[in-house]
């Protein structure tokens, strides 16, 4: 049997901080590797997202003009896409990216900008201190968790999220979520949401394997995949890691 998985890029031009496209490309490959087809569906306005057909989606991180932007498009196809979380549609969502599929995401001049509400969960700006300056949560994200072992990444928000849901890992070092929770991310269903930006499957492929598993599954009942050597790739994580452990 030919596998074939499709995956829907909404807006690359505007949500791409730091790489973030970066692991779509690493997706692909890996399912190639594989023997899996990939198809890769970039949406530029939400009337072009074909959820009902969708394996994967991936949504970068943004500053909060083109966030507020996106989020008005993505309003049209909401009950689309809600229904496809729902029914177990798998996908990476970063940063910006993540923080608007909550309820809302205020500003620091108290300003609320209306998310998708697809979960319940908010998203709040740090204010400025007395010097105006806006201390952003920046730097070296490390997280575990028992599904993905040791996570690695890097984070650059001035958001802070909080939730009740599953998260991605506990932070050992960094922020994550918010400067209180020590948690990373969100995963409900196959959905993950991370602050992780940048091509982080490349140093976290455990992630990536965990989505395209979760797509084959879901579409051909598929329970294993093919082992790849990830030799590189685990070396680079287990030096990085001791480096900023230490
Ligand atoms: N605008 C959001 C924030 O600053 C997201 C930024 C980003 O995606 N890096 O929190």
């Amino acid at each position: 049997m030919r596998y074939s998985l499709d995956l829907l890029h909404f807006f690359p031009d505007q949500l791409n901080l730091y790489g973030d496209g970066g692991n779509i490309t690493i997706a692909k490959k890996r399912c190639e590797w594989r023997g899996i087809q990939f198809r890769l569906h970039q949406v530029e306005r939400a009337s072009d997202a074909d959820l009902s057909n969708a394996d994967l989606f991936f949504i970068g991180g943004a500053s909060d003009r083109e966030q507020a932007l996106v989020t008005d498009e993505l309003q049209k196809i909401r009950s689309d896409f809600k229904a496809a979380i729902e029914d177990g549609v798998g996908g990476l969502t970063v940063c910006g990216g993540y923080q608007f599929l909550g309820s809302y995401y205020q500003l620091y001049n108290g300003e609320k900008l209306e998310g998708l509400n697809l979960l319940d969960f908010h998203t709040v700006s740090r204010v400025p201190d007395a010097t105006n300056v806006k201390k952003r949560l920046i730097g070296d994200l490390h997280v575990v968790n028992p599904l993905f072992g040791r996570m690695i990444g890097y984070e650059n928000h001035g958001g802070e999220t909080f939730h009740d849901y599953d998260v991605l890992g506990d932070v050992v070092k960094g922020y994550g979520n918010n400067k209180r929770d020590k948690k990373e991310g969100l995963h409900y269903k196959n959905l993950i949401g991370t602050y992780m930006h940048g091509p982080l499957f490349s140093k976290n492929p455990r992630i990536c394997d965990h989505l395209i598993l979760k797509a084959m599954e879901r579409k051909y009942g598929v329970t294993s995949l093919e082992p790849l050597d990830d030799t590189f790739s685990k070396e680079a994580s287990k030096r990085l890691w001791s480096r900023c452990i230490s």
